[in-house]
């Protein structure tokens, strides 16, 4: 195989990978004005329901422009040797491959997200705006792009800097340290991400003392769970979507709630709400989850070292000089179908859990109120009702909606 046939199998690769990407947006958005399920009648009145169609719609389009423009930048940037032109700038400022690959990557990024802003800019404060659902001030807006940003620098960059410096001392044994490395860092986040990343962009305070409190004190007493961390964070400074989450295990174990959630349901949905999370941690697919994917990220790193020391990944890219780090971006090119695979499963897996916790909820809990959360959360996303089953089976991490109100209500 030559260089200039990776090239196009690269090329091959992003053009079906778009395809059908596109091809799945269209058939979702044909059921947009599909019939509403009986079940499910009651979540919008008339007036909501065709401003949440006019949201499907907007982000329809939306979507289509945007990534039509990332594509052609896409291809513009492999077609006019993009990735030589910025090596070459890189490799003016030092020899060192270690600088180099920080350069190169942090020129990449940089340029990626300048490009991606107005996009991102017109979502957030036209789309979101107009639909009622933008909170975030262009202050914060601005702030959050730029913690971003340093946060990637800081952990990204140190991350690759370790994987290459490895990469350099034991050749194609990398991967195993690079995966050491990648796996506490992983488990590190996963014990204090609340704690140490998440106040760099949110305020976090313990839910006071009152009513609430004790009825998930009371439920929580129930099943046997520990739950004394419990968090209400300020997700209304950016958007009325409403959250909740689960994060840490062991004593590090919290659950928070965004207050739109708080202020959307009433008690006993929010019990619901937290009894389904707690379903998710008895069931044990937060561990399952974690363990997955640390596998997976093995068996990529694994993969990646068969293939990294070859110039011809390189090469493919129009890049003369091999080097890990221009190696690195045609593999991970190269990869996006394996990746959309194991995503795939992923989600099916995910589909499955949630099946799982809402059962959980059901049994241990009540049935009801956790249908009419999951129906007072849909409608304030605007969310869609009749999604085209290949767009679920390829997208949804969850049921839709009318499968977890037809599973909740199952023998009841
Ligand atoms: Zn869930």
């Amino acid at each position: 195989m030559t260089s200039t046939d990776l090239f196009y199998i690269i090329i091959f690769i992003i053009l079906i990978n778009f395809i059908i990407d596109k091809v799945l947006d269209y058939l979702n958005a044909k059921n947009y004005d599909n019939p509403i399920p009986n079940e499910l009648q009651d979540v919008y009145d008339e007036t909501e329901y065709k401003k949440s169609q006019a949201y499907k719609k907007t982000n329809y389009k939306f979507g289509i422009w945007s990534s039509l423009f990332s594509l052609a930048l896409t291809l513009g940037f492999l077609f006019f040797d993009g990735f030589e032109y910025v090596d070459n700038i890189a490799r003016q400022y030092s020899d060192n491959s270690i600088v180099v690959a920080l350069m190169f990557f942090g020129i990449i990024m940089l340029g990626s997200d300048l490009i991606s802003t107005p996009f991102s800019y017109y979502k957030t404060f036209v789309i979101e705006e107009r639909f009622g659902f933008n909170k975030t001030t262009k202050k914060t807006f601005i702030l959050d792009k730029i913690k971003g940003l340093f946060m990637m620098a800081i952990i990204g960059g140190g991350i690759l800097a370790l994987i290459i410096w490895f990469y350099q001392q034991t050749q194609e044994l990398f991967w195993l340290y690079a995966w050491g490395i990648v796996t506490v860092f992983t488990v590190f986040m996963n014990m204090f991400y609340s704690k140490l990343i998440v106040p760099l962009f949110n305020k976090q305070t313990p839910l006071e003392d009152g009513t609430l409190r004790d009825k998930i004190s009371a439920y929580a007493k129930s099943v046997g769970f520990n739950l004394d961390k419990i968090f209400i964070i300020d997700g209304s400074k950016r958007s009325t979507k409403a959250n909740a989450y689960f994060s840490g295990f062991g004593s590090e174990k919290r659950v928070t709630l965004y207050d739109t959630l708080v202020n959307e349901l009433d008690e006993e949905e929010i019990v619901a709400v937290l009894a389904h999370e707690v379903g998710h941690y008895k069931k044990k697919h937060i561990i399952f989850n974690l363990v997955a994917s640390i596998a997976l990220t093995g068996l990529t790193l694994f993969i990646l070292s068969v293939f990294i020391s070859n110039p011809l990944l390189s090469n493919a890219l129009g890049v003369d000089i091999a080097s890990f780090h221009v190696g690195l971006i045609a593999f991970g090119l190269l990869y996006s179908p394996i990746s959309e695979v194991t995503g795939l499963i992923m989600n099916q897996l995910s589909r499955k859990f949630e099946y799982q916790a809402d059962d959980y909820a059901k049994n241990t809990y009540k049935a009801e109120p956790l249908i009419t959360s999951l129906k007072k959360l849909s409608k304030n996303s605007l969310s869609n009702l009749t999604p085209h089953p290949a767009y679920v089976l390829m997208h949804y991490s969850h049921p839709t909606l009318l499968e977890r109100v037809r599973n909740l209500r199952k023998n009841n």
